[in-house]
């Protein structure tokens, strides 16, 4: 079957066509046609048709037969994929009170996919679903009891296609489940997060309510004291907008270094001698390395620490920074594997906890998941 995997975001859409079926995912060779992007979008309408129409030279012969979609906020609603009917779209509507920068562009993907493409069935994947899992006690906040019942003010986290994705990768290639397996995957790109997988299913992270908490991010401030926002608001007088664009916009590497959100950039001009850039690297390992030092204790060890994302499977140097602190609860770095360019999940230590790099493959999970839903359902 032909699924075309659509992520519509603010200006971009993201769009990949895989060809897949039970028996290649069994026996893992679904297929990936084609892989693209269009920036700067101003008419989803025309983006999709642009990919529509790379979709189907890719494969003359053989129609696009599904959409998976990636939508990032599922509230407490979707606990795993759903085909998506009017009820469906809806429901990602009224949850865009919960993610305004993402799920109205993802729901505008879905509504023009739709009726691009009318007769086929369209699948939503979310980011959050992989958290349903999390115990009360790690998704509850130390706030008043009311305001998680009523206004559903709660940790939901994030990348869980990601994490979900990795952490199935690395027990297939163990050849087992991931129920034999206590993990902590680190997905490190533009946004990162941390997440505990203990017998598959995800225990903590460290995104919450929003993308914003947790580890500092490209853009993004990671963890901060809410009392330093209201002193910006009450004492500061800044407006909300401001402090919004601050948080996710302005901050962490960017923001600590002045010189990019980039990680690439910012190691550069580290190695130049810059005191600024050296912090926000600095601060970016520290805090990843605390948040896998709490899983640790969460799950009460791990068997292994696996690095995801854009930096996370590219920067040896940054891989090792978050691990040199580690020495003493059995993680440590083997240096030449760490520096090796292959693009395979690949063992990184041979500690007590081994540290793998394992590339996400977010797409491939969402056709697969639309795959099988499609045959469940029919
Ligand atoms: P997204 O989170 O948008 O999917 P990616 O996972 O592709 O993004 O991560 C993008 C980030 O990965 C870039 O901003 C860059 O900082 C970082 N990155 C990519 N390659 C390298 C590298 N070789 N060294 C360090 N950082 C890298």
């Amino acid at each position: 079957m032909n699924i075309l995997v659509l992520n519509a975001g603010s200006s971009s859409l993201k769009y990949e066509l895989w060809q897949t079926s039970l028996e290649a995912i069994a026996a893992q060779q679904d297929k990936r046609l084609l892989q693209g992007e269009i920036e700067r979008v101003n008419s989803m309408s025309d983006a999709l048709t642009a990919a529509c129409e790379a979709g189907a030279s890719a494969c003359p012969d053989n129609p696009i037969e599904a959409v998976g979609h990636r939508v990032v906020h599922g509230g407490d609603i979707f606990h795993s994929s759903v085909v998506i009917n009017e009820e469906v779209e809806n429901q990602i509507e009224a949850l865009s009170v919960l993610a305004p920068l993402h799920n109205p562009h993802n729901l505008e993907g879905i509504r023009v996919a739709r009726r691009h493409l009318p007769d086929v069935p369209h699948v939503a994947v979310f980011d959050t679903a992989f958290h349903f899992t999390l115990p009360p006690y790690a998704y509850a906040y130390g706030l008043p009891y009311d305001l998680l019942k009523t206004k559903k003010i709660r940790r939901y986290g994030f990348h869980g296609i990601s994490h979900r994705y990795v952490s199935w990768k690395f027990a297939q290639l163990h050849g087992k489940t991931t129920a034999h397996y206590r993990l902590i995957t680190c997905h490190l790109g533009n946004g990162c997060s941390v997440c505990a997988v203990e017998h598959g299913r995800s225990v903590d992270t460290s995104m919450g309510f929003t993308p914003l908490e947790g580890v500092m991010m490209g853009t993004r401030s990671g963890d901060v004291d809410a009392g330093a926002i209201l002193h910006l608001v009450i004492q500061e007088k800044w407006q909300p907008m401001d402090v919004l664009h601050m948080l996710n916009s302005e901050s962490g590497l960017k923001g600590i270094s002045g010189v990019s959100n980039d990680m690439r950039d910012v190691l550069k001009r580290a190695s130049e001698g810059d005191a600024r850039s050296n912090l926000a690297i600095e601060t970016f390992c520290y805090r990843v390395r605390k948040y896998i030092g709490s899983y640790l204790a969460a799950m009460n060890g791990a068997d292994a620490i696996i690095f995801t994302g854009g930096i996370g499977e590219n920067s040896s140097g940054i891989r090792m920074r978050i691990c040199e602190g580690l020495s003493n609860l059995g993680v440590g770095i083997d240096g030449n594997a760490n520096l090796s360019t292959n693009r395979d999940p690949r063992r990184i230590g041979w500690g007590n906890i081994p540290v793998w790099v394992v590339p996400t493959q977010e797409e491939l999970l969402i056709a697969r998941d639309t795959l099988r839903l499609i045959v469940s359902s029919t």
